[in-house]
């Protein structure tokens, strides 16, 4: 066992998907970033496999699992080397997925769920805009209730699967008088008014679409409303531990085949009579990576763990999604720095791997604000 909160059933699903990305992702990863997408045949395949449900409740055909499963599911994905099909899966998986769980009424997931389990349905969630990120309070995207239905607003960005995806969960105002009335509806692609406004090209996760977002005048009916009116906000929270975690999660997996290619690498490299590995300098701070790399994976298994058991880890997982995903970054600068000037080069996994791990001290809650989370429970 890998530690102490496996079961069998977890270990399985880990290796199930470490097998499976290394059959089906590593390999074609590097045409995916230059196509800027993943192709939906693998999401389809994943779906057919069982790999997108493992957090679906059973009566919806997923194995109703918990937070346990995700972070192994995430730390699995990790090991792809390309964070951009990693976070693809999990915006589908954990980030909106659990929301239509969550909060969907029984029509709502007889319309939905079949798709979402098999992967012909790629979920996205609208609630970032030009003007409001982190302050999910501040956003501005409107809903006016207009007869049996609503009228939406507004623009999003940075908007993952939301270029090539299906569905799209939009936080929209819907209580002009109370900054936190907020109310999320369900938005299939293509309805009218609701465009791409651009496709965006980003620093790494390059085969990971992200979408700038235009809701002109879009008309959804009272059916398509996520949860309940104007509580949206406070429904949203719910599942941000999810959601850092498995930011965590694939960055642990990443981490761990960027300290085993450096240290490879390192053995191998000849340098000074000897390799670069015999280094005390390299050999220890690469044994120091790791040591903090195994602090953090164990730290994420153990906030898993008690939002399992229903006890409130907040602390816990805004802690280790601060400190972990920093973490992350600088086994990442490290590793490319050891690699020397092929680490600098586009040819090589290390430096894709260092970009693909910037964006995570930002999305998903910024170090600073989840470090604001642990200090007012201190
Ligand atoms: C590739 C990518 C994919 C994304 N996918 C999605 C998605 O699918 N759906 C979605 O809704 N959003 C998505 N986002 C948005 C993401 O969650 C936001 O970028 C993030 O919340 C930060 O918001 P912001 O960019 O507006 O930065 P801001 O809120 O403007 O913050 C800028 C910086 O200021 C600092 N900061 C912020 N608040 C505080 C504070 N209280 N105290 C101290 N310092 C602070 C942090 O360092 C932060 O990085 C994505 C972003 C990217 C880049």
């Amino acid at each position: 066992m890998r530690n102490v909160y496996m079961t069998v059933e977890l270990e399985a699903i880990y290796d199930q998907t470490v097998e499976f990305v290394k059959r089906e992702v590593t390999p074609h990863g590097q045409d995916w970033e230059a196509a800027g997408m993943v192709p939906r045949d693998v999401l389809r395949q994943m779906g057919s496999l069982g790999m997108l449900a493992l957090r679906i409740p059973e009566e919806h055909g997923g194995l109703g699992l918990g937070m346990l499963a995700s972070a192994t599911f995430a730390e699995a994905l990790g090991t792809s080397t390309f964070a951009g099909f990693d976070v693809t899966v999990l915006v589908h998986t954990d980030m909106a997925g659990p929301h239509l769980f969550n909060s969907g009424t029984p029509a709502q997931l007889e319309q939905w769920a079949p798709g979402v389990v098999n992967g012909q349905t790629i979920l996205s969630i609208a609630v970032t805009e030009p003007d409001a990120g982190s302050d999910v309070a501040g956003i501005r995207t409107s809903a006016k209730k207009d007869g049996d239905g609503w009228r939406l607003n507004g623009s999003k960005t940075y908007i993952t699967n939301a270029v090539y995806g299906d569905l799209t969960i939009v936080a929209a105002k819907t209580d002009p008088g109370n900054k936190y009335g907020i109310t999320m509806f369900l938005v299939p692609a293509g309805s009218d008014g609701f465009t791409v406004s651009k496709k965006l090209d980003k620093h790494g996760w390059r085969c990971s679409d992200t979408a700038e977002l235009v809701l002109d005048n879009v008309w959804v009916d009272d059916s398509q409303v996520l949860g309940t009116v104007h509580r949206g906000f406070y429904e949203t929270m719910k599942n941000f531990q999810n959601e850092r975690m498995v930011l965590v999660g694939m960055g642990v997996g990443a981490a761990q085949v960027a300290l085993d290619l450096t240290a490879d690498y390192c053995q191998n490299r000849p340098a000074f009579g000897g390799h670069l590995f015999d280094k005390g300098a390299i050999r220890q701070r690469l044994a120091m990576n790791q040591a903090k790399v195994d602090a953090v994976r164990a730290s994420m298994y153990h906030a898993a763990w008690l939002g399992d058991q229903g006890i409130d880890n907040v602390r816990a997982m805004s802690g280790v999604k601060a400190w972990g995903c920093e973490v992350v970054n600088e086994v990442m600068y490290d590793c490319l720095q050891f690699h020397g000037g092929i680490g600098y080069m586009r040819e090589s996994v290390i430096e894709r791997m260092t970009r693909d791990a910037r964006i995570l001290p930002i999305g998903g809650g910024a170090t600073e604000v989840m470090l604001e989370e642990v200090a007012k429970r201190l």
